[in-house]
C-alpha cells in the first residue's frame, strides 16, 4: 500500500473511532508484517487439506468451505442493513465490542430509528434488499423485535430477506413461532455465548427457514464440548 493510503486510512479511521482511537491498542508495522504471514500459511493449509472444497468469494475478501446463507450472500454484497435494535445483552462474551448496559434506541450507522415507521422508510429509501436485527440482544427487547418486524412485512412488498443474531438464551418456542409468523427468514446464534449448547437450534430448525450459527473461531474452545 502507498504509503499516502496509509496515512488516508489512519486519518479516516482516527475519524470513525475519534473516542477510542487513542486508547486503542494498534499493530505494529513489524507486527502486521507477522500477522500477514501467519495468516498466508493458515490460508495454505486450509486449501491443502481440505481439497477443493474451499472458495473465495466478494472479491477475494471472504475464504467459504461450505456453502453460505442467503443472510451471508447479502451482507457480503454489501446489500444489506443491520439494525442494532437495543445495547443490551445477557451474555458476558469476551471478544464483544461494547459494553451492552444501556438499552438505548434501534440504531445503525449513527442513525437511531425510535419508530419502526422510519426505519421503514430507511429501508425503502435506499431500497435495501436485506435487514437483520442485531443487538445487544434482541431478544432482550422481543416486543420492540416484533414491532419492527411486522412494520417491514406489512410496509414492503417487494422481496427483502429479514435476519435475527440471539445468543439462543431467551429463545422459546413461542417466541420462535412468534417471529416465524411475522416473516423472520433466518435466525443466526451466537452458540460460543451459552457454552456451545445446540439445544435450542434443534428447536429452531422446525420453525424458522434458515437456522444459522455465526460464531469467532476460539482456538482454546477447540477441546470444550458442545452441548
Ligand atoms: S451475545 Fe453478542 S451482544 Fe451479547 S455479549 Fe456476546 S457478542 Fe456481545
Amino acid at each position: 500500500m502507498a504509503q499516502t493510503d496509509t496515512a488516508d486510512w489512519c486519518r479516516r479511521i482516527r475519524k470513525e473511532y475519534a473516542d477510542a482511537y487513542d486508547t486503542m491498542t494498534w499493530l505494529t508495522p513489524e507486527k502486521a508484517v507477522q500477522a500477514t504471514r501467519a495468516r498466508d500459511a493458515l490460508i495454505h493449509d486450509i486449501f491443502k487439506y481440505a481439497g477443493s472444497g474451499p472458495q473465495w468469494r466478494f472479491s477475494e475478501t471472504k475464504l467459504t468451505i461450505h456453502g453460505i446463507s442467503p443472510g451471508c450472500r447479502f451482507c457480503g454484497q454489501g446489500e444489506w442493513s443491520c439494525l442494532f435494535i437495543n445495547g443490551i445483552c445477557n451474555a458476558r462474551c469476551f471478544y464483544c465490542p461494547s459494553a451492552q448496559n444501556q438499552k438505548g434506541h434501534p440504531m445503525t450507522s449513527t442513525l437511531e430509528f425510535r419508530t419502526p415507521e422510519d426505519y421503514v422508510d430507511y429501508v425503502e429509501r435506499f431500497d435495501i434488499q436485506a435487514v437483520s436485527f442485531s443487538g445487544g440482544e434482541p431478544l432482550m427487547t422481543f416486543d420492540r423485535v416484533v414491532q419492527y418486524l411486522k412494520s417491514l412485512r406489512a410496509r414492503i412488498s417487494r422481496p427483502l430477506y429479514i435476519w435475527m443474531y440471539t445468543n439462543g438464551l431467551l429463545a422459546t418456542q413461542d417466541k420462535l413461532k412468534t417471529l416465524a409468523d411475522n416473516g423472520l427468514d433466518e435466525i443466526r446464534f451466537d452458540i460460543s455465548a451459552d457454552r456451545y449448547c445446540l439445544d435450542v437450534l434443534k428447536e429452531a430448525v422446525d420453525v424458522i427457514p434458515h437456522v444459522t450459527v455465526e460464531i469467532p473461531a476460539i482456538p482454546e474452545d477447540v477441546e470444550k464440548p458442545g452441548r
